[in-house]
């Protein structure tokens, strides 16, 4: 953490889940087959093999979208090209289908955390050579308003990218974004609408600095790529020297 206050919220479930690993064996995070004591994943292996891709895809440097056009000599594709983005790139861990899709959505519910750290844990140890190469100092969630907060008890992204910093052995600061505004869910909304719906969304809070870092932001999906380009675009007015972003899951470009 980058601030001087304690993150109560990473201390409380930080202590939830040391006791439930007290009180329970330890269990794979998706399938709850019991796992042998201390695997540091969290995930059995037939999970984690149905969650990683095992043939490598070509993929859009700036979008992340999976590639059957060749891209331009910038490595972008023809969605990506003429678009003004904030963030330099973005790294999935893989497409927003079958057991990935699954996992992201149970990810969402607060009784699965388990599940979202050792999603982080997966994708630092699957992305680890990409990654390594973006020269990351900083690791930051896109957070949720909190009116939804409210309702859901659970971010996932904050969990992925707390488990994913602490894998890659990088400071995090789940605290570091704020949301101004309320904003529709962009996964109801047309894709025209999704910039516009999260224009000027997002701000850094204040007494957090991000001035030179390298910021990796991370979020469960990526769509159209608006939410992190408007949050790129507040973590850059704020001085960070570049943004990368590293989403679980890209969902197709016409999702
Ligand atoms: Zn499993
Ligand atoms: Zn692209």
């Amino acid at each position: 953490m980058t601030t001087a206050f304690p993150d109560w919220r990473q201390l409380w479930r930080r202590s939830r889940i040391q006791l439930t690993d007290l009180l329970f064996p330890p269990e794979c995070a998706v399938c709850h087959v019991d796992l042998a004591a201390g695997d540091d994943l969290a995930m059995c292996v037939d999970c984690r093999q149905q969650l990683v891709p095992q043939t490598p895809t070509r993929r859009c440097r700036q979008c992340g979208a999976e590639n059957a056009a060749p891209p331009d000599d910038r490595g972008r594709c023809s969605h990506c090209r003429d678009g003004r983005w904030h963030f330099a790139s973005v790294t999935p861990l893989g497409n927003y289908d079958g057991s990935l899709r699954r996992a992201v959505l149970l990810m969402k519910l607060w009784q699965r955390e388990p599940l979202s750290l050792a999603i982080g844990r997966l994708t630092a140890e699957s992305l680890s050579e990409p990654l390594s190469e973006l020269g990351i100092s900083l690791v930051v969630p896109i957070p949720m308003h909190w009116t939804r907060r409210l309702w859901r008890a659970t971010n996932s992204p904050d969990l992925v990218a707390e488990s994913l910093a602490h894998a890659m052995g990088v400071n995090d600061d789940g605290r570091c974004l704020v949301r101004v505004r309320h904003t529709e869910q962009q996964s109801i909304l047309a894709p025209t609408k999704r910039a516009e719906n999260v224009h000027h969304a997002f701000r850094v809070r204040d007494g957090h600095d991000v001035n030179g870092r390298v910021v990796l932001l991370v979020d469960d999906i990526l769509t159209t790529g608006a939410t992190c380009n408007d949050a790129a675009r507040a973590l850059r007015a704020a001085g960070a020297s570049d943004v990368h972003v590293c989403v679980v899951a890209r969902a197709a470009h016409n999702a």
